[in-house]
């Protein structure tokens, strides 16, 4: 845990979230200002600052990550019609929170990935 995370603090339920779930590895919340009608958060439970700092020992929890988001993904009803998986690095990237998260979008048509 990284003290003064907020998400770290999401995790240990030190601070409320709306979670969807939780396990040893991985948990997944609603986003607190979502960007579509399905908006979720998925992130591993240990701290890492963001994904490129995550290296090949992190295997289990990338593929626990994948297995996650497919099954949200079906549960909230966007597995048919598609949606977006995505994950900011840095500031060029457009992090905010330093902790590595993965955005679930979806609920309608996102468009293009980037703005024109
Ligand atoms: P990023 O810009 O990729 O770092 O995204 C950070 C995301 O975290 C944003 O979409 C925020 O709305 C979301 N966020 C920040 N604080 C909270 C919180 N307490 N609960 C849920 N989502 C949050």
């Amino acid at each position: 845990m990284s003290e003064d995370c907020i998400f770290c603090k999401i995790v240990a339920g030190e601070i409320p979230s709306d979670q969807l779930y939780q396990d040893e590895l991985v948990t997944a919340f609603r986003d607190i200002s979502p960007q579509a009608p399905v908006h979720l958060l998925l992130v591993p439970n240990r701290h890492f600052n963001d994904f490129g700092e995550m290296g090949d020992e992190q295997g289990e929890l990338m593929g626990r990550i994948a297995q996650v988001a497919g099954q949200l993904a079906a549960q909230e009803g966007v597995a048919s019609d598609g949606w977006r998986f995505v994950t900011n690095i840095g500031a060029h990237g457009g992090q905010e929170v330093l902790h590595t998260h993965f955005h679930l979008l979806g609920g309608r048509p996102l468009g293009p990935l980037l703005a024109r």
